[in-house]
């Protein structure tokens, strides 16, 4: 799977309902993680300030949590 790919499923998880989006690791209370693809890679990036998170959970490689993740969808 390539980082576009991976990018496209961060953002369908960070837009839906019902589910804990990923946070700034600084202060939860800014806005959701978005991601983006920077010459050493796929990163989350804060929109409130500099918290850059270079991990990846796991679970965004995982096509069986994605078909999850868009039967979710579907049902808003
Ligand atoms: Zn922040």
């Amino acid at each position: 799977m390539n980082q576009e790919d991976v990018k496209q499923r961060i953002k369908d998880y960070q837009q839906a309902d019902g589910v804990h989006p990923l946070t700034c690791g600084l202060d939860s209370k800014h806005e959701k993680l978005y991601p983006k693809i920077l010459e050493q890679g796929l990163v989350l990036l804060c929109p409130n300030c500099n918290y850059t998170q270079t991990y990846i959970p796991d679970l965004f490689f995982d096509d069986g949590f994605y078909e999850w993740l868009r039967g979710m969808k579907r049902l808003i």
